[in-house]
């Protein structure tokens, strides 16, 4: 059974001791095994906190973030890289400390429109730093999942097949794919032909709808991607992801675009979705 996941940014839009009981104790009242963390900003996260009550509530942990202009692995600037991999680093560390499994999301890129398409040595600087990253965090039992995202989010690829070629050139067991359905809505052809192309190296997935609202208002087709996912066999987190200006988080709402109310109850929507997923899977297993 996968484990079924919720993106703290439906309760919270930060890290302070309130927001992070809050956040936790809603992911497991509302009948999740996951809570999905945001990791830009690691040191605004008290790591005891998070993995006492992840502890007490019975919850398991993965983490998520985008990189931004000022310190990204796909740049061509040496400096510009490292600031990345800072980066990066201290996510993985953020993850080992709760004890989470999955540190996944934009790792390999900016979370943002670049001006141009990526050049063979940005390109070739991302790779080599998923590829130093998913050693480490293979030595920290900690799996990779490169997010795949739309072009205004990264110009290094943006369907499962681009995923696959980069993955290729990573060349390490530990560095998967992340699918998101509210990305392939925009850049894949179907809701079923990426995650058969994943296949075994599908190594997370975000459930959202088409605006980030509530599962089933939007154009996903819901019944075929979950399909796709039993006939795939695939067994790792299924985690909720949806976003609305009712929940600011200063960094990641701007850079997502959130400009509108889609939900003002994250409690409901919390819910809703997790029947979603739940009712989705069992008729697919049918
Ligand atoms: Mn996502």
């Amino acid at each position: 059974m996968n484990p079924l996941g919720i993106h703290a940014a439906v309760w919270v839009g930060g890290w302070s001791p309130e927001q992070t009981r809050h956040a936790l104790a809603k992911s497991a009242e509302t009948g999740y095994d996951l809570i999905e963390l945001t990791a830009n900003d690691p040191a605004a996260i008290d790591t005891d906190l998070v993995r006492d009550l992840l502890r007490q509530h019975g919850l398991r942990a993965a983490a998520s973030l985008g990189l931004t202009f000022d310190a990204d692995v796909n740049n061509e600037d040496p400096e510009v890289v490292r600031r990345g991999l800072v980066t990066l680093h201290g996510a993985l560390d953020l993850v080992h400390a709760v004890g989470g499994e999955h540190l996944v999301g934009a790792l390999h890129t900016t979370l943002g429109k670049y001006p141009a398409p990526a050049t063979a040595r940005a390109r070739a600087n991302s790779v080599a730093a998923i590829r130093e990253l998913s050693e480490r965090a293979a030595e920290l039992g900690v799996r990779i999942g490169v997010e795949v995202v739309n072009r205004y989010e990264t110009n290094l690829f943006n369907t499962v097949a681009g995923a696959l070629d980069f993955l290729d050139e990573v060349g390490h067991p530990n560095a998967l794919v992340h699918l998101d359905t509210y990305h392939a809505n925009i850049e894949e052809g179907d809701f079923e032909r990426p995650v058969r192309l994943a296949a075994d190296r599908l190594g997370y997935v975000h459930v959202g709808e088409s605006h980030r609202g509530y599962l089933g208002s939007g154009t996903v087709d819901w019944p075929r991607f979950y399909r796709a996912l039993v006939d795939a066999g695939y067994t790792g987190p299924i985690t909720f992801e949806s976003f609305s200006s009712a929940v600011v988080d200063p960094n990641l709402s701007n850079t997502l675009a959130v400009w509108r109310d889609l939900w003002d109850d994250g409690d409901a929507l919390a819910r809703h979705a997790h029947r979603h997923v739940q009712d989705g899977l069992r008729s697919a297993r049918a």
